[in-house]
């Protein structure tokens, strides 16, 4: 049985983080809570062990994962800049690691579910994911990757972020990319 750690992004009840809040007051610890914890019951559905942790401290956040052994590890974040920014990203840590073919897995379930929503790459290696030297992606020791859902800054994503429909959509199509690279690893 795998081991899938989901890190929700942001302080939890937003203190003293909520990270990003979208113009109609919309907090990114809030949709990052939700759509974790939505992620969490889909994958223990399908036979995961997971651990949900919500944390203001990214070396809390990679010390859990790493004590606990997880086997992959999902962090959750909204993007911001403007209010016509639009799409979603995901990050893994830069090389060809196993994290890439989680997070290509990752986005085409979303893309799935949001056609409307653009990927936003940069296709530096060919790949869907963007790389980064994040925190969490390279303090951890499984496979892992930061998934930036939409823009909180932009009111028609904002939308989507806050309905429970957006965030059940979201959390599906992030369990369905993992149960996907449980079975293709
Ligand atoms: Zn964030």
């Amino acid at each position: 049985m795998s081991k899938i750690f989901i890190n929700q992004g942001h302080a939890p009840n937003g203190t003293p983080d909520p990270g990003a809040v979208g113009p109609s007051g919309l907090r990114e610890s809030d949709v990052t809570f939700d759509v974790g914890n939505i992620a969490a019951d889909y994958l223990r559905a399908a036979g995961c062990e997971v651990m949900v942790y919500q944390s203001d401290s990214l070396q809390d956040i990679c010390d859990q994962a790493n004590d606990w052994g997880a086997d992959a590890v999902v962090s959750i974040h909204c993007n911001s800049f403007s209010e016509t920014s639009t799409g979603m990203e995901i990050y893994t840590s830069r090389g060809l690691t196993r994290a890439d073919g989680l997070a290509s897995l990752i986005m085409d379930q979303m893309t799935g579910d949001f056609p409307q929503l653009p990927v936003r790459s940069d296709w530096s290696d060919g790949d869907v994911d963007k790389e980064a030297g994040l925190y969490v992606l390279i303090h951890t020791d499984a496979p892992a990757v930061l998934v930036e859902l939409a823009f909180i800054s932009n009111p028609a994503e904002e939308a989507i972020l806050a309905s429970l429909e957006g965030k059940r959509k979201f959390a599906a199509a992030i369990a369905r990319g993992v149960t996907d690279w449980q079975v293709a690893s």
